[in-house]
């Protein structure tokens, strides 16, 4: 989880990193589009008038020899076709300029028509300054907003050294990005939702962890308290010397006070589990005939008939010991415990696949309905309807098992029909080699 955000985190970094880069190249790009537009049209109003008008306005110029261009009776180097070029375009431009002859007007219309070919449809505005600075086109008041972006100036005229701007709206930029910006804005807002979601998925998560160890920690205290105080009771009266006790009554002490500790250590080992991220499996050779035993001594019932077959070749198993008795001791509990049947029966088998182990438990209770067996596993999860209202619990047997087989690798599945019975199968490595 906290891997993804990062990773959602840094794309949309990433993105953010691109627009700001796109723009500022679409940015530069465009200025020097409509600055080479506004040249374009100098050039061509210029030109109009050296091809047509040039004997009408008694303008004179030429080249004297291979280098020496002449005007008004000055001379310049010409190093180039180049420059010459360049230099009858100054001169003409000051012609013209000087005898009120430019047509600002025309200039403008020609600029515009430069940038329709260009395909920049946004508003632009050519402006024309004189040395100082002053507007000398368009005339009136200038009225261009602050955050307009200006292009670099294009120099014009020889003498009169004037300076061609354009400038534009920065819409121009943001019109060109249109799609861009709409396809970076609905990843924009997924990612935002991606983020949402994710941080609701945590809090969520930290909400159960946080009632789940509430629970756990109430179940310590209502569970383990009493226990507790029953066998300082049961032990201090066990050893009482007075003669009050007889041999028989001793040995029921004895049997009470061991079913008292193997109670207690069961529910000590699952609220251990239940708190534990990992549980730790520690194998070691175990008998599993007499360790089926133990649970069974430790859960039965006179009224219930408890049947247990260990198959061949699976009488010694590496197996955790403490868990492998408090799982059979579980689901031995549960099929004693929601059985409602005239002769309530479980049947506790184990038999051998390969290196697996499987442990069938059987019973002929109430069962489960079909669309809560999915839940069965979560951690306080109850069936509550009629058949269990009387039945006291927790909800944490299941789950411990379900963590127990887990951390072996192994997997539980469970068979149910109502007011039939229900069957555990559980799965899991018997042999390190598995
Ligand atoms: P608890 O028995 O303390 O309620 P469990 O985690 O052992 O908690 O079981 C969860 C629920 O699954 C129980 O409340 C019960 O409704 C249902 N359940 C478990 N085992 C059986 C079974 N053998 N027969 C019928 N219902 C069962």
């Amino acid at each position: 989880m906290k891997k993804i955000g990062f990773i959602s985190l840094l794309l949309l970094l990433l993105t953010l990193v691109i627009q700001i880069v796109l723009v500022v190249q679409l940015r530069k790009a465009t200025i020097e589009k409509v600055h080479k537009v506004a040249t374009l049209a100098l050039g061509e109003a210029t030109e109009r008038f050296l091809d047509g008008d040039l004997a009408k306005g008694g303008f004179t110029c030429g080249m004297s020899d291979d280098t020496t261009f002449h005007w008004k009776g000055r001379t310049a180097f010409i190093s180039s076709i180049a420059d010459f070029h360049t230099r009858m375009l100054d001169v003409t431009y000051d012609h013209l300029f000087e005898n009120q002859m430019l047509d600002c007007n025309r200039l403008d219309s020609i600029y515009r028509q430069e940038l329709l070919k260009h395909e920049i449809e946004a508003t632009s505005v050519l402006v024309l300054k004189d040395k100082e600075g002053s507007v000398l086109y368009p005339e009136g008041k200038l009225q261009i907003p602050g955050h307009a972006i200006w292009t670099e100036p294009v120099q014009v005229g020889y003498d009169c050294q004037h300076k061609l701007v354009a400038a534009l709206s920065p819409l121009i930029i943001l019109q060109q990005l249109k799609w861009n910006l709409i396809l970076a804005g609905l990843f924009f807002l997924s990612f935002v939702g991606c983020l949402y979601w994710q941080l609701s998925e945590t809090m969520g998560s930290v909400r159960k962890g946080k009632i789940q160890a509430e629970g756990v920690a109430h179940i310590e205290h209502e569970l383990g308290k009493p226990l507790n105080g029953i066998l300082m009771v049961v032990q201090d009266l066990a050893e009482r010397q007075d003669g009050a006790w007889t041999a028989g009554d001793r040995e029921q002490m004895g049997l009470v006070n061991n079913r008292l500790c193997h109670i207690r250590n069961l529910s000590e080992t699952m609220l251990y589990a239940l708190k534990q991220g990992n549980l730790p499996i520690r194998r070691e050779e175990v008998d599993v005939r007499h360790e089926l035993q133990q649970a069974i001594e430790m859960e039965k019932k006179p009224s219930v008939k408890i049947n247990c077959r260990v198959a061949e070749g699976i009488e010694k198993a590496r197996l955790d010991k403490v868990f492998f008795r408090a799982v059979v001791a579980n689901l031995l509990n549960n099929g004693i415990k929601y059985n409602k049947s005239m002769a309530p029966e479980v049947n506790i088998d184990f038999s051998r696949e390969g290196n697996w182990g499987v442990l069938k438990v059987t019973d002929n209770g109430i069962g489960i309905p079909k669309r809560k067996l999915k839940r069965i596993f979560k951690c306080f999860y109850r069936v509550s309807d009629q058949r269990t209202k009387d039945k006291t619990g927790f909800g944490i047997g299941l789950t411990f098992i379900k963590r127990v087989v887990d951390a072996y690798g192994g997997t539980i599945k469970v068979e149910s029909a109502e007011n039939q019975g229900t069957m555990f199968v559980l799965k899991f490595p018997v042999y390190n080699e598995a």
